[in-house]
């Protein structure tokens, strides 16, 4: 089965990317890029279309590889960033409502937003102390891959739980591409509430 990635990740790339760079900048970066990305990029990406996970991460490599000496850290500005934009208002009421348990618990629903393959899952070691986990092959061309999942969860689950009233970290601690057979992350917090 081939993974895909939802529109909606492409376009927020590009005017990201257009907004603090320039066009000029896009315009290079995505020439430099390979060919299956501009295919993508030729055509017209709607924001609910699903399109081809390798696609993405050609995409997030390239750029985020020639324009910041770590990739990483690029990627995790533009993240939070969509993070900012993705979290809408009705996204804030309902975790304005519940607690960092409560989304924590819906991780995986967050993720099917944005990608096909994988799954996630949650659960708690103590008040406070979650772990959860992606569970999918290491295969760039059909999952996420590393910059996404080092990148992408981490920032939005600790908007999250900040948003449901609880100060805390979320790190990425294991990776399917170091060799581990599933992501792994840790949530820790206190209740501000
Ligand atoms: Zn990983």
């Amino acid at each position: 089965m081939t993974g895909r990635a939802k529109g909606l990740l492409f376009t927020y790339l590009r005017d990201w990317v257009v907004d603090t760079r320039g066009q000029g900048v896009w315009d290079e970066e995505l020439a430099a890029a390979p060919s299956h990305v501009r295919e993508v990029y030729d055509g017209i990406i709607l924001a609910s279309s699903w399109q081809p996970m390798k696609a993405w991460n050609g995409i997030v490599d390239s750029y985020f590889g020639n324009r910041y000496p770590d990739p990483n850290a690029g990627m995790a500005e533009f993240c939070a960033h969509l993070g900012e934009r993705e979290l809408t208002t009705l996204v804030r009421l309902v975790l304005k409502m519940g607690s960092p348990e409560f989304m924590l618990k819906r991780t995986g629903f967050l993720w099917k937003r944005y990608f096909s393959a994988g799954t996630f899952g949650a659960e708690e070691i103590d008040k406070g102390h979650w772990r959860l986990w992606l569970e999918c092959s290491a295969d760039p061309d059909h999952t996420a891959g590393p910059l996404t999942c080092t990148n992408g969860p981490a920032p939005w689950l600790e908007r999250g739980m900040a948003l449901a009233g609880a100060d805390g970290t979320v790190r990425h601690v294991e990776c399917r591409y170091s060799g581990s057979p599933r992501c792994e992350y840790v949530a820790r917090w206190k209740s501000t509430k």
